[in-house]
């Protein structure tokens, strides 16, 4: 059987945070803030994983309010979901994700992106894949207020 899961994640753009996208540091005079790295990219992957694999989302697993994730590197997380969907006995089959953000451009970046992701996905590069699109200057995405991800996942499920 193949199952799919969706995920979404946001976060809002600030001063003096790093920006990182994908587990790739994209230099930039703001970046993603919250509790842990904040890569927006790496959480929607990470929800849309769990939401294919029927295990819940990430604020359960890596809640905000637990201080072992402050400032966690968030393909570390990603790599640990990717081990759970394989105890959980199911294979990781693809994944696509699309970027959401006004500035900075990601095109430079992308081939980097897409190398991370598929590496901690243990994932061959064909099945991985990364979009990005701006917020048409509308919106919080177009004002530059922050940035959002959009991410699926299928996973083969041989129970
Ligand atoms: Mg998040």
């Amino acid at each position: 059987m193949t199952r799919t899961g969706i995920g979404y994640d946001c976060h809002r753009l600030a001063e003096g945070r790093r920006l990182v996208i994908g587990g790739v540091e994209i230099p930039h005079e703001r970046g993603l803030d919250g509790h842990s790295d904040s890569d927006v990219l790496s959480h929607a992957v990470i929800d849309a994983l769990l939401g294919a694999a029927g295990l819940g989302d990430i604020g359960e697993h890596f809640p905000d309010t637990d201080e072992r994730w402050r400032d966690a590197d968030s393909i570390v997380l990603l790599e640990a979901v990717v081990a759970m969907i394989r105890e959980a006995g199911m294979v990781l089959v693809n994944v696509d994700t699309t970027l959401l953000m006004e500035t900075p451009k990601l095109a430079p970046y992308r081939a980097a992106v897409r190398e991370r992701l598929a590496l901690a996905l243990g994932l061959e590069i064909g099945r991985v894949n990364v979009k990005a699109t701006t917020g048409e200057r509308i919106g919080f995405i177009g004002r530059g207020e922050g940035a959002a991800a959009l991410a699926t996942a299928s996973v083969e499920d041989a129970g």
